[in-house]
Order: structure tokens, then sequence, then C-alpha cells
């Protein structure tokens, strides 16, 4: 047809996306991604090409390693990324899992800092959110914590119930025996309980019931329990559930309700800071709620651009007090909402709860509050509980004189005898500061970029680039294929610009 073909290069335009990346991924620093080759990096396909074609991928919304060769062979944008190189579905999937292994987020960084540089994105001043996208992993394979927990009760109460039983059979025998507590048991314990107790009941008369439990107990209460330890294990204290297909995975709610019947799915939770709609940092928790991971995702910008960002905007779910706390401790500007925050901006025609604390006048320089009835509420004592993550909050009580025959009581509060109150100062005086900032002009922008900036990053991801549920499966390879996504992302936004 041709005298002479033309090149890819000639058939490739010169404002190409595809160009754009080639050449920003020509200007990353892949050290570190060549020190996880074996020996130095002697592959038949360098690791620039295989990340190019990957990030490209994610690019166009291909995810699957097998449409991806297929892609290398047949898409001339891909052809000529790959330098005709055709690496296959194997090698794709095995450099995406092993080779981008703890090494992406830092090329990700890198492509970030060329973005701030450029003046795209900037790493200082960001706005933090969190989704939470499926896991590659059934839905009906779940283990609970909370089963574990009742089943490891059970077994203490029926072994105390033995143990009982075998003290009234052999009391002469166990009049000196120090009395043994079952409510914390494991496999062992519980093996050598049974064995004590076969060994005092051999030569007895003993109730066949008893004896069946005990043969029943010896056959399977041990293995249980090292299941169990086994389960406790993965759960780690840090959340109440996993998936048998990715052990990762926690079972939470998802935005996604298609079948609306509030089905728990396993998935991970998602935390991402952007800046001018750029991803600017990532990290992915196993606990639903979003309170929690705010401390990790700062240590992991941290720790990504050796800085800590000046000032963070975020929505309600972080407003907690060990946040605030970070947030102080770093010197990082918190526009962070709390829980009554929007509410409390609202003027409320019909206000519900006139009576509740926060209303109440509180004199800082004598420490009384006032009640509605314009009596003294005391300071009587603090207390101190702990956060489900394990943080120590101090607590103030008040509490009124006399509260008998006050016309105002049925509305004032439901406790028998005078009212008391607790009350967070360190929490309201950070929630106090909070307000300042939100309520300032800059906080007020700061407020309505939110909406816009990282909202807007998920949108595009779950519904232009149609990514709901992750491919791979265990936190190491889900983390990469997030990485790759929001390389990705913000790739295609430079491109487009
Ligand atoms: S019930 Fe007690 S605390 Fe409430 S208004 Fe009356 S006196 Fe004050």
């Amino acid at each position: 047809m041709m005298l002479l073909p033309p090149s890819l290069d000639e058939l490739i335009i010169e404002n190409h996306p595809v160009r754009i990346i080639n050449q920003v991924i020509d200007q990353i620093n892949i050290e570190p991604l060549i020190k996880n080759y074996k020996g130095g990096g002697t592959s038949s396909f360098h690791p620039r090409m295989m990340l190019k074609v990957l990030v490209y991928a994610y690019i166009n919304n291909v995810y699957s390693s097998r449409k991806i060769e297929s892609a290398v062979k047949e898409n001339i944008h891909f052809m000529w990324l790959a330098g005709m190189n055709r690496p296959d579905h194997n090698t794709i999937n095995r450099f995406r899992s092993e080779r981008l292994k703890d090494v992406l987020k830092q090329l990700f960084a890198q492509v970030v800092l060329m973005l701030n540089q450029e003046g795209f994105l900037d790493i200082k001043d960001i706005y933090t959110d969190g989704t939470k996208i499926e896991a590659n992993a059934n839905k009906y394979t779940f283990v609970w914590g909370k089963a574990i927990q009742t089943s490891k009760e059970r077994i203490s109460k029926q072994l105390q119930e033995i143990w009982d039983y075998t003290q009234e059979v052999a009391k002469e025998e166990l009049l000196d025996k120090e009395p043994i507590s079952f409510e914390q048991i494991d496999s062992q314990k519980v093996a050598q309980t049974i064995d004590q107790i076969n060994e005092i009941l051999k030569d007895k008369p003993v109730d066949k019931k008893v004896k069946q439990k005990l043969n029943y107990a010896k056959r399977n209460w041990p293995e249980k329990l090292d299941q169990y330890e086994q389960v406790e294990q993965v759960l780690n204290n840090e959340r109440n559930s996993y998936s048998k297909t990715d052990k990762d995975a926690t079972f939470m709610r998802m935005k996604e309700d298609h079948m609306r019947n509030g089905q728990l799915k396993p998935g991970y939770n998602v935390q991402v800071s952007s800046s001018n709609q750029y991803i600017v940092n990532y990290t992915l928790h196993p606990n639903p709620t979003d309170t929690k991971t705010l401390p990790s995702h700062i240590l992991a910008h941290q720790e990504l651009y050796n800085q800590i960002p000046s000032s963070l905007t975020t929505d309600a779910g972080y407003g907690s007090e060990e946040n605030y706390v970070m947030l102080e401790n770093k010197n990082i500007e918190a526009y962070v909402k709390y829980n009554m925050f929007d509410k409390q901006q609202r003027t409320i025609k019909n206000d519900k709860y006139p009576f509740s604390k926060d209303k109440l006048y509180y004199n800082q320089d004598e420490d009384y509050y006032i009640c509605p009835m314009g009596q003294k509420m005391e300071f009587i004592g603090e207390k101190k509980q702990k956060t489900e993550a394990g943080f120590t909050q101090q607590l103030s009580i008040y509490q009124a004189t006399n509260c008998e025959g006050c016309p105002l009581r049925s509305q004032c509060h439901k406790a028998k005898g005078n009212r008391r109150i607790e009350v967070n100062h360190n929490l309201e005086r950070l929630k106090q500061k909070a307000k300042k900032l939100l309520i300032s002009e800059a906080g007020i922008a700061k407020r309505q970029k939110r909406v816009v900036d990282t909202e807007p990053v998920f949108a595009n991801i779950k519904h232009n680039k149609g990514f709901r549920r992750f491919m791979l499966r265990g936190k190491n390879k889900v983390e990469i294929e997030w990485g790759l996504i929001a390389m990705a992302h913000n790739l295609k936004k430079r491109a487009a610009i």
C-alpha cells in the first residue's frame, strides 16, 4: 500500500497525552525500582517502559493484565510507549505486584513534587477525605471478631461448669487446691485442664452427659481455640471482621449500595489528600471510620515529602480530640469540622434541646456553670476515659446544688437527684479554635473548596474511570493498584491542561 510505511512516531499527534506521560515518567528517578530486580536489573523489559505502559493503561481504564497485553500488540499508543516490546500478561502481573512493591509510592511522590514545582498543586495546603473501595473478596466468607469472642466465652463457661462438677465429685481431693479462673483461656490451658479433670474423675462415678461433654471438649476445644487465636492475630485489635478470601479486607458499609439492603461488604478505607483535585497522598486502612485514620495518613505525608502540611481541611468525620491534639502538636492549621459545627451554623428555629450543656453559661475564672434556673453548678471532680483508639480524655464533672421542686426539671434532665454534667474542657478549647478558623474568611473559602477538591477525585475514579473494586488481593497489592490509579489520575489531569 505504501512505499515507505510511516513510523509510529509520525502517527501520534504532537500534543497527545501519551507523549506527556512518556515525558513525565522519563524524568522520574527509577533507582528504587531497579533495586527491586535481583542482581540489579537484567529483565528483558526495561522497568521504565513497564511503568509507562501500566500507568498509561490505568489512564485509559484498562486494569486487566490480559487487556494490557493485547493493547501493547494492537494499540499504536501503547506500541509506541512500549517501544514495540510485547510483555505478556504474566510479566505485566509480576511487574505490578512484585516489582512495584514498596517503591511505587516513592515514584508517585516524585510525580507529585514535579507537579508541585510546575505550580499545579500545593503539598502544604491539603484537603483530606476518605472513600471505601470494595475488595476482590467474596462477601459471604466473613469472619467476625464478636462471634469468636462469644465462642470463647461459651467454652470458658462450659469449662467452668465441668470444673465445678469435678470439685463437687472430688471434694476432699481438691480441698487444698487453689481456685482456677477460666476468664482467660487458650488451647494449652484448656487441654491441660481437661486432662487434669479426666485424671481426677478416672475412678469415680461420673454423670454420662459430663463424660460425653469431656470427650467432646478434648477432641474439639483446643483445636478451636488455636483457630480463634489465629483469627485474633489477623484482627489485631484493629477491626471486627475480615474476609477469608482477602484477610486484609474488612467488612464495611459501602456508599454504593445497589441492592439498598445495607449489606456490609469486604473493602478498604482509602484516605486521600488532594490539592487542586490532584492526589497528593494516599493511605489504605482496615478500619471503616475516618477518625482513626488521620494520624497515620499525616505521618505518611511527612515521610513522603519530608515536611508536614501547613493546613488541613476535612469534614466532620475527623473532628476528634486526638486528631485536634495531633494537628496542634504538629503545628498544622486545622480547618477540621467537629460533629455539631454545621448544626451550630444554622439558625435553629425550634431548638429541641434548649437546656443542653453547651448552652449553659460557664464562668472560666471560677470554674462553675450556671443552670437554666440560675443555680450554680459546682465542680465536683474529674474522671479519665479512653477512646477506642486508646487516647486518654480528661472530663470535669459539675453538679447542680438542688434540683428538687424545680419547675424546669422535666425539660432539664431525666436523671435521679441533682443534675450532673461532664465537660471535656480540652476538647471544647480545640473545637473553639477550629470554629474560629472555620468561620474566618480563609476558612469559608477552604470549606467551599473542600467540596470541589477531594470529592471530584473520588467521583472521577469511581464513575469516569469505573474503578469501584480492587482486582488484586492483600493490602500490599491493593496499595499498588491504588498508587497506579492515583498516578494515572494525576497524569491524566496534567495531560488535559
Ligand atoms: S433541674 Fe436542676 S439543673 Fe435543671 S434548671 Fe432546675 S435546678 Fe437547674
